[in-house]
């Protein structure tokens, strides 16, 4: 294009909270803009007619470099006016700056048409709009902005106090304590979050709503997880808020049946929170500290028996708990104070080890508390009476007068109740006309253990034992065995 250098004026804008001004003018014109309208004085716009043909045209220049022609440099202003007001009506007041700088030079000249629509498209496709914004910025990088530093302040305490108050489950065991002080409670992001002022396109401004959705659902991203012990795809999909299928489709070959592996790597894409909301609380509880049971071999006690040295007393403490939530999943519980208040006492039991032998040894014990002897073995009234009576005794309980295993326990015809033991080399023992029985046939009795209450049961005229000694089948004198 050929220049024609008359009645040049050179006009330089710089747009700032929709009002152009005019910042330099190469040929010392002073220009004044006003809102939407350029305010141009100098020489030759009042009489820049050379002709009828004549016309005065303005070159735009962006950044230095020409980008077309047009009537009038109203025509560029208000097309910016209108982007800025746009971005106005969004966000409010808005202190828009254009970066570029924009100048205009006035000529006129014969038969000639501006290219305002060239010229406009240029403007849209090269000036850079600017906003001061303010950042947050999340782990040093710029996460969303807005406009207001207020509204980032009311919108990060929004966010953090959607994950409180913290639902501690109270374990059984666990009462407060008396003495515990209330539960210190603390909410913070996990990230380091701070607020930056920034200059940015009016474009990336987001809203309050629009800033805190991001921020609290984050944007979609792709991850990898690896398989750990007792994932499954369900509980994987559920752990990043997505469904099984989400899964599916992102990692061919994976399907409902497949068997996951240690260490797979899976692709996971899921919107990640950018922001993570720790609450952190510590709470006292008591907690009973249950008792050991001790158990010590005993050979004062046969096997099967068993008695308690000592009661079981439990123990008390005072825990203090600290649990972590993440965006409300219970991240960590872990003691970090502990005091025992009362120490447990173990609950000592002896346990029996030492074994019944089942075979007398021989040397009879008598079978009575003391007694005498009211009858003796030997003929009595034209029969044999075949063992002694015992009466007359100190207390009424009956011993096996040596180890053995017991064959008969209970009625007896005129035994009444009765009780015989084999004592496994050769010998029985009878004890006859007892009130009571306290073994079962099997049970293995040892010398001098009770085996039931003297009585009179079945032929007897009064309290006694009759109690017989038998060898290999055949009645003896019992008082052979406790004589000398
Ligand atoms: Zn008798």
């Amino acid at each position: 294009m050929e220049r024609l250098h008359k009645a040049k004026n050179w006009i330089t804008e710089k747009w700032n909270q929709g009002i152009a001004l005019a910042k330099k003018n190469k040929r010392k014109t002073a220009i004044g803009l006003v809102t939407a309208s350029l305010f141009i004085t100098g020489s030759g716009l009042a009489n820049h007619y050379y002709n009828a043909n004549s016309k005065t045209l303005y070159h735009v220049y962006i950044d230095g470099q020409e980008v077309g022609t047009v009537d009038h440099p109203d025509v560029i202003q208000r097309h910016i006016d209108k982007q800025i007001r746009q971005y106005q009506s969004l966000h409010g007041s808005l202190a828009i700056e254009v970066e570029n700088e924009i100048e205009f030079e006035e000529e006129t000249i014969r038969n000639a048409n501006a290219t305002n629509e060239e010229s406009i498209q240029a403007v849209d496709d090269k000036i850079e709009l600017k906003v001061t914004a303010q950042a947050v910025i999340i782990d040093g990088k710029a996460a969303g902005y807005t406009t207001n530093r207020g509204t980032v302040d009311q919108l990060l305490e929004e966010i953090k106090g959607e994950y409180g108050p913290l639902p501690v489950a109270q374990d059984k065991e666990q009462t407060v304590s008396a003495a515990a002080t209330a539960p210190e409670k603390e909410v913070r992001f996990k990230e380091s979050v701070s607020i930056e002022e920034q200059k940015i396109h009016p474009k990336q401004l987001l809203n309050k709503e629009d800033l805190k959705e991001l921020l609290v659902k984050g944007t979609l991203e792709q991850m990898t997880h690896v398989v750990q012990a007792g994932d499954c795809i369900g509980c994987i999909a559920k752990q990043y808020g997505i469904t099984s299928e989400d899964i599916y489709r992102n990692n061919p070959g994976i399907t409902e049946n497949t068997l996951l592996q240690l260490g797979q790597e899976l692709t996971v894409t899921a919107a990640r929170p950018k922001l993570t909301v720790q609450v952190i609380e510590r709470k006292e509880v008591e907690e009973t500290l249950h008792y050991k049971i001790e158990v010590q071999a005993s050979d004062a006690l046969f096997r099967g028996e068993q008695r308690v040295l000592q009661e079981g007393k439990e123990g008390r403490k005072r825990v203090v708990y600290q649990y972590i939530t993440e965006n409300g999943v219970q991240t960590e519980k872990k003691a970090i104070e502990e005091e025992i208040l009362a120490e447990p006492v173990n609950r000592i039991i002896q346990k029996g080890t030492k074994v019944k032998p089942d075979r007398g040894d021989g040397a009879f014990t008598w079978p009575a508390n003391g007694g005498r002897i009211t009858s003796g073995y030997g003929p009595r009234w034209g029969k044999m009476h075949q063992g002694l009576d015992i009466a007359g005794v100190s207390n009424r309980n009956i011993k096996a007068s040596d180890n053995g295993k017991v064959v008969q326990a209970g009625w007896n015809g005129n035994y009444g109740k009765s009780v015989i033991i084999d004592h496994g080399n050769g010998y029985r023992t009878l004890y006859g006309h007892l009130s009571t029985v306290d073994v079962s046939v099997g049970d293995v009795v040892q010398k001098g253990e009770k085996i039931g209450v003297m009585g009179s049961t079945g032929e007897s005229t009064g309290v006694h034992l009759h109690f017989e000694i038998i060898k290999n089948g055949s009645n003896t004198n019992p008082m052979r065995y406790f004589r000398g």
